[in-house]
């Protein structure tokens, strides 16, 4: 066992923070503040193969693995991690289709993907249903070659920017198995979405609704065979939940630098904050955390790219225990910077903005506890 970068993914990972420190963190506070989504920048990261991360390399992915998608989405989101998450989310779906697509349909596709020419988002949760996803309402109905899709997604990220929507519908019957997932392009007509949700971070990539009114889809637009759809939903949030992970880890750990740094320079009662045993046991507290975090995610991520049994089960345990600890660090740094933690121009209370969603969203933390507890009692009976 190993827990040393060998070379390639030292340099993968320098690659990655260059960019993060050069694109992004200079700009960071800038898109928060004016609500930006840096298509351009993102397009960039695209450039240097950070749009396929681990798509297969016939049709221009980069062929990596899980390892060293965590160890990217981490660096990026050194920088920003509501940036790092779209570009996570958008590996997601290309992997989707890299995965379950067809020869046809990944050549269609993909080499746009993976330079982020083309953009994508995921379309699962609908105002309905979220935690529950296999009780999705949105309709497909078939006609000819093609489906005819109503109904709605609700906080899409990305939408309304990318330019391919993979959406999970209702092809046959009540749950999981009568569930198919399309890829429907942005210009198709009956396709819209809504306003550009106001929340509380993850201001630099829209949220938008997804509505879909008699939106004709190709047949030969669906991924899988028909009723597959929850699978491959479920099989892209594994990859998913490792990346959101990693983006709360690059935020964490950034906001733990820039807390440390700070407290060597104030003072109070004469002495900097880095005196006071106190804040240093913090320090050291955040520290450990940080560094069992990123432990346990190239752990999980290595059983994904082993296609372990229990990969599912590593993948939800990462993505609560790390968006949990992670969202404690990035608060305790804050509570190191006292009131001026709490200023926009400091850049922490930002990061704390943003790790929040990361416990709610690709499938909320009391939801990772609900696999992971199904995982042990179905071992145990
Ligand atoms: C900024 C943002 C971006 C998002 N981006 C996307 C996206 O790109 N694509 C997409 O498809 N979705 C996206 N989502 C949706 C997100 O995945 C859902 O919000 C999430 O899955 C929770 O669903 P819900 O909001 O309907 O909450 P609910 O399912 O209504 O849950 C409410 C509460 O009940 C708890 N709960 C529910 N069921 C159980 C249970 N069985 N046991 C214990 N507790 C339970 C939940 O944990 C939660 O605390 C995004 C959300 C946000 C906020």
């Amino acid at each position: 066992m190993d827990f040393v970068l060998d070379e390639e993914q030292a340099a993968i990972r320098q690659m990655a923070q260059d960019f993060a420190d050069e694109e992004i963190t200079p700009f960071a506070l800038e898109w928060d503040q004016n609500k930006h989504f840096p298509v351009d920048t993102i397009r960039k990261a695209g450039r240097l193969g950070m749009g396929g991360i681990y798509i297969r390399e016939d049709v221009g992915g980069s062929g990596l693995g899980r390892v060293e998608s965590a160890l990217i989405i981490e660096a990026l989101a050194s920088g920003c991690p509501a940036v790092a998450s779209y570009i996570s989310i958008h590996n997601m779906c290309a992997w989707m289709i890299d995965r379950f697509g067809s020869d046809e349909q990944r050549r269609r596709w993909l080499p746009g993907l993976v330079t982020m020419d083309m953009l994508s988002s995921y379309c699962l949760t609908e105002p309905a249903s979220g935690s529950d996803a296999a009780a999705l309402k949105t309709k497909a109905v078939r006609d000819g070659d093609h489906y005819v899709v109503t109904g709605e997604k609700q906080f899409i990220s990305g939408a309304g920017a990318s330019d391919l929507y993979v959406i999970m519908v209702r092809t046959g019957e009540d749950g999981p198995k009568g569930i198919s997932t399309l890829v429907v392009p942005a210009d198709t007509p009956g396709l819209s979405f809504g306003a550009n949700e106001r929340k509380m971070g993850w201001h630099a990539q829209p949220t938008r609704a997804v509505i879909l009114d008699g939106v004709r889809v190709p047949v030969a637009n669906r991924l899988g065979e028909e009723g597959d759809g929850f699978r491959i939903a479920m099989a892209g949030l594994d990859g998913g939940r490792l990346n959101i992970a990693a983006a709360s880890l690059g935020g964490a750990q950034a906001a733990f630098d820039r807390a440390l740094a700070y407290m060597k320079e104030r003072k109070a009662f004469g002495q900097p904050l880095t005196a006071f045993q106190a804040l240093q046991f913090s320090l050291a507290d955040m520290a450990a955390n940080l560094e069992m975090c990123r432990t346990f995610l190239w752990r999980a991520a290595t059983a994904l790219e082993a296609k372990a049994d229990d990969a599912t089960t590593l993948c939800a345990m990462a993505k609560r225990l790390v968006t949990d600890r992670c969202f404690e660090v990035a608060n305790s740094a804050l509570q190191l910077h006292g009131g001026y933690g709490y200023l926009a121009d400091y850049g922490i209370e930002k990061i704390v903005r943003d790790l929040r969603v990361h416990q709610i969203l690709e499938g909320t933390n009391e939801i990772m506890n609900v696999i992971v507890a199904r995982s042990i009692l179905a071992r145990s009976s």
